[in-house]
């Protein structure tokens, strides 16, 4: 029988877990053990750069201290290279994604010669330079492959349903614009890679940080491009530091003690509002999928 959920925990391994990460992997693991399904672990190191030699064994090791036992054996995406590449390959051959040779610089330029700012935290909104339309690579070497995001005249307007944080709605054309898919010096492009993987892990349940919320109407984007489901979504509260910024290695959070498994709970839980009496790691982790049940039902 296929299971009606399936959720995932799928940390880029740039170091331990810390606080912070736990409440994601945490809440993932509830939502799939209190919906009686399935829960995967996915380690998303495309981009090699960022990564940390040993810290995805480390992740896994940790969450096995406390208690978080994967249903199968966790996925590595530096091994998904030829899926990745094949879906990208079905876009360009349905006209939906393209090659891209501008330097950051031309995109600036661009973008000031069409009197355009850089509307949110200084993303760039690609001016569509290489669309094919408008001449594509003019002899250049491509840097990278964007996907068509609409029009100003016909713009991609997404809307969906987060169950923590209600219906959302954005305008990805005038918001991201055509995004990259791969850049040409190699690394997959997040957006690519977690779509891919979550439907070929049959995926149901997206359950992660509040700071990647922005990242789904892109994801639904691609996956409407691909003819592949949208999962259900489920953005959880950040852990922020004593300057209210988001809890991250970036910042220097201090790896997770798992010797203090309960303890280690227990501040997870308090951010998710799950907050029950235990002895002992296990204990409280059978606590809180009742409790999590409760809160959460599946809509
Ligand atoms: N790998 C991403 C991160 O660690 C999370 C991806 C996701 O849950 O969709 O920020």
């Amino acid at each position: 029988m296929t299971p009606t959920y399936t959720g995932r925990f799928a940390p880029s391994p740039t170091g331990p877990l810390h606080a912070g990460s736990l409440v994601a992997a945490l809440a993932s693991w509830l939502d799939a053990r209190a919906h009686r399904g399935r829960w995967l672990l996915r380690i998303e190191d495309t981009d090699r750069l960022r990564c940390v030699a040993g810290a995805d064994r480390e992740i896994v090791r940790q969450l096995a201290a406390l208690g978080l036992r994967p249903d199968a054996p966790p996925q590595w995406q530096s091994a998904r290279g030829d899926a990745y590449a094949a879906a990208l390959q079905r876009l360009v051959d349905a006209g939906h994604a393209y090659p891209c040779g501008c330097s950051r610089r031309e995109i600036d330029d661009a973008l000031a010669a069409a009197g355009r700012r850089p509307p949110r935290h200084g993303e760039r909104v690609y001016p569509g330079t290489c669309r094919p339309e408008r001449g594509g690579l003019r002899g250049r070497p491509p840097r990278a492959w964007r996907v068509r995001v609409g029009s100003d005249e016909a713009p991609v307007v997404i809307r969906w349903h987060d169950r923590r944080l209600g219906q959302q709605q954005q305008n990805v054309t005038a918001e991201v614009g055509d995004f990259v898919l791969r850049r040409a010096d190699g690394p997959w492009a997040y957006q690519l890679a977690v779509v891919v993987d979550d439907a070929a892990q049959g995926v149901t349940d997206v359950v992660r940080g509040e700071d990647l919320a922005d990242n789904t109407p892109r994801q639904i984007h691609l996956q409407r491009l691909l003819g592949l489901p949208t999962p259900r979504h489920l953005h959880t509260p950040l852990v922020r530091d004593a300057r209210g910024e988001k809890l991250s290695k970036q910042t220097g959070a201090a790896p997770l003690d798992v010797a203090e498994a309960l303890a280690a709970l227990r501040a997870a839980g308090a951010v998710l509002g799950v907050e029950v009496d235990a002895a002992s790691a296990g204990d409280w982790l059978a606590r809180a999928v009742d409790a999590w049940a409760a809160s959460w039902p599946l809509v």
